[in-house]
């Protein structure tokens, strides 16, 4: 299964900016303030630091999709 999108999902929670997501993975995460995603970043170059980022946040508002499922395929 590949990673195809990567975003902030805040329709439960907010991210908090704690950085975590950058600490794990900073060639994808950036947390200027709010968390977002480096442009042109190949996912599957990163999927294991991509699951553990979105594992790892506190407020669980990394959304992954895998396939091109159009859906949330984590959590
Ligand atoms: S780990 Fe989650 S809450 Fe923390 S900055 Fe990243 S997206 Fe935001």
């Amino acid at each position: 299964m590949a990673i195809t999108k990567v975003w902030l999902d805040e329709s439960e929670n907010e991210c908090t900016m704690c950085g975590a997501c950058e600490a794990v993975c900073d060639a994808v995460f950036e947390v200027p303030e709010k968390m977002v995603i480096k442009a042109g970043v190949d996912f599957t170059q990163y999927e294991a630091e991509i699951e553990e980022a979105a594992e790892g946040c506190p407020v669980a508002t990394i959304a992954i999709e895998k396939d091109g499922s159009g859906k949330r395929n984590n959590f």
